[in-house]
């Protein structure tokens, strides 16, 4: 868990539209229950951010996946109004 990944997220991005509603693992067509506001620093500038969807089963996969590079990330309850402030738990 990186402690700067969501310091100085963009507002742009959080609260956007999503495509879909299942989780984002590859082969998992369970209903998201939980986002992942993502971003690649290497590729993607600062107002690009991408979400995946993940369900309970699957959001720890998901998130040390993308903690695993480093990536700033920000991991919300799909229900509730995502926070710029990371680690909630
Ligand atoms: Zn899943």
């Amino acid at each position: 868990m990186s402690a700067r990944a969501a310091a100085s997220g963009p507002m742009i991005g959080l609260g956007a539209p999503l495509q879909s509603s299942t989780c984002s693992r590859a082969d998992c067509r369970d209903a998201g229950r939980w986002r992942l506001d993502w971003r690649n620093p290497r590729i993607h500038s600062s107002d690009r951010v991408k979400t995946w969807l993940a369900c309970d089963e699957h959001v720890d996969y998901l998130s040390e996946f993308l903690a695993a590079r480093d990536f700033p990330l920000v991991v919300s309850p799909l229900a509730a109004a995502p926070e710029p402030v990371g680690d909630a738990q």
